[in-house]
């Protein structure tokens, strides 16, 4: 069969597509939006590995999940609604056999919820099939859909994704490699993306290195992935991270890396260091566990408590609250239980349990906080509604005080680069003094993390990241268009203490 005539997107013959319940554990913080993952690694059961590099990224992403896979003549997507475990079994695995592999957890930001936006997405070139995955959010998918459709490119879904794979699919040159020199330089925004072809994993990275990419090494063969714990579980060590405006391409003869497009102002998103990433990763040398401590020791210095116990917001607020309890001197100690099987599901609780939220993914151990002044630490709060909440069961339960403390400054400026939040006028420090806050959340206390302790916790000396949902420094230019969508931006210096 000639190269590229054959790309199946298997699909069940299902629509999983009812309303999903918002389970997220972390609740009241921005939504990470998407991982992926690429291997190279012929001998070796590549789905199966896939697989498992998706499970350990699936805090990224509960909406779909995807695998396509590449036996060196044919491209077999597969790609669904749901968790990784959902997605994936033993009988769906088998039917993706292949020597390399990429793969995808989604949660949208661009593009709706449902299936056609589910990735990877594939495409037909003129010489060979590719499939493509992507994390981040492009700013000027707009204007590029535009100049496609003016050239007469049929676009399928609203993601920005496919905005790349048209961009590709058009592309004349032979080598898909020199498709993307040109392609990459065009492209405006956050992108970390993996491409598959038949015979090759490519991973590109956007310049200002805005989501994370990490190279890794397994039994001499390479994988590409969004955070090191997916190298972890599969018994892979961590070579690199992919610089910004690096293209790097995985094949028989290792792994090779070429600077595509010119490397600007580093800006990683800071929040991979508050929230995103799992705490056992390892960003930028420093572990996401000890950074995280850090921000609870410097939220300690700067804004102490007089408290009986320490608790955290689990699962987000607890490396934090070790380091804010360390720091302090006061005990640290459980005093909310969470749902540990909680996540995104298909199976709609009813009105009646709907009406119980938060109780259903996290429990006030009355026993342990009765009569107690507690410090309670949070990773961030955007708009407020869950924490207000939090606060009500915690005193219903019995604590004597509330003392919130979160390890991130307040948010006041929208994402534009794949982090879904609020329009600035949702999120609850925006126009609100700290005190303000304070007390429309129903807490004793209030205080944030500093940018500046923010920064200095990272450990990262001299680290440049992007921090523009605190200060509205926008590393890459975002258009008026969209800002005029999210933005009350005249206001927003107000809400600066
Ligand atoms: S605006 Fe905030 S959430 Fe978005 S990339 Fe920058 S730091 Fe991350």
């Amino acid at each position: 069969m000639p190269r590229g005539d054959s790309l199946p997107a298997l699909r069940p013959d299902h629509d999983r597509d009812e309303e999903l319940l918002d389970n997220h554990p972390a609740m009241d913080s921005p939504r990470e939006e998407c991982g992926v993952f690429g291997i190279y690694a012929p001998e070796r059961d590549v789905a199966r590995l896939t697989f498992f590099g998706l499970f350990a990224l699936q805090h990224r992403g509960q909406e779909s999940a995807g695998i396509a896979v590449s036996d060196q003549s044919h491209i077999m997507v597969y790609r669904e609604m749901g968790l990784v475990s959902q997605v994936f079994n033993e009988q769906t695995l088998r039917s993706l056999p292949g020597q390399l592999a990429i793969g995808h957890v989604r949660y949208s930001t661009t593009g709706s919820s449902e299936w056609r936006n589910a990735q990877p997405l594939h495409r037909c070139r003129d010489h060979a099939a590719i499939a493509l995955a992507h994390n981040g959010n492009l700013v000027n998918t707009d204007e590029l859909r535009e100049q496609l459709a003016d050239r007469g490119a049929g676009l399928e879904t609203t993601s920005d994704t496919e905005v790349i794979a048209a961009l590709l699919a058009e592309h004349p040159a032979d080598d898909v490699k020199d498709a993307l020199r040109h392609v990459i330089p065009q492209l405006r925004g956050a992108f970390s993306a993996v491409l598959l072809t038949e015979n090759e994993v490519i991973g590109f990275r956007d310049p200002y290195g805005v989501r994370p990419l990490v190279l890794g090494e397994t039994e001499g063969r390479y994988v590409l992935a969004s955070e090191t714990s997916a190298l972890d579980i599969i018994g892979a060590r961590l070579v690199r991270e992919i610089d910004p405006g690096e293209l790097c391409w995985l094949d028989e003869e290792g792994y090779h890396i070429e600077q595509v497009v010119g490397r600007r102002q580093e800006s990683l998103c800071v929040f991979e260091f508050i929230y995103f990433a799992r705490p056992d990763s390892v960003v930028k040398g420093q572990t996401l566990y000890a950074a995280r401590s850090r921000m609870g020791e410097i939220l300690a210095e700067e804004s102490p408590a007089e408290a009986d116990l320490v608790i955290p917001v689990p699962d987000t607020g607890i490396s934090a609250a070790i380091g804010y309890a360390a720091r302090s001197g006061i005990t640290y100690g459980e005093g909310l239980i969470k749902n540990r099987y909680i996540g995104r599901t298909f199976i709609d609780p009813s009105d009646e349990l709907r009406k119980l939220g938060i109780r259903m993914k996290l429990n006030p151990l009355a026993s342990a906080i009765r009569g107690k002044k507690l410090v309670v630490v949070d990773d961030s709060i955007v708009r407020g509604n869950t924490t207000r909440k939090l606060v009500q069961m915690l005193f219903e339960a019995g604590a004597a005080e509330i003392h919130l403390r979160i390890s991130s400054p307040p948010i006041i400026f929208p994402c534009f680069y794949g982090i879904d939040m609020a329009t600035q006028d949702e999120f609850i420090a925006f126009e609100r003094s700290v005190n303000q806050v304070a007390a429309e959340i129903g807490a004793t206390s209030l205080a944030y993390l500093s940018l500046e302790g923010l920064l200095q916790a990272t450990g990262v000396p001299g680290g440049s990241f992007c921090t523009a949902c605190f200060s509205g420094d926008y590393p890459c230019e975002v258009p008026e268009s969209l800002k005029a969508a999210k933005f009350r931006f005249e206001k927003a210096a107000a809400a600066i203490e």
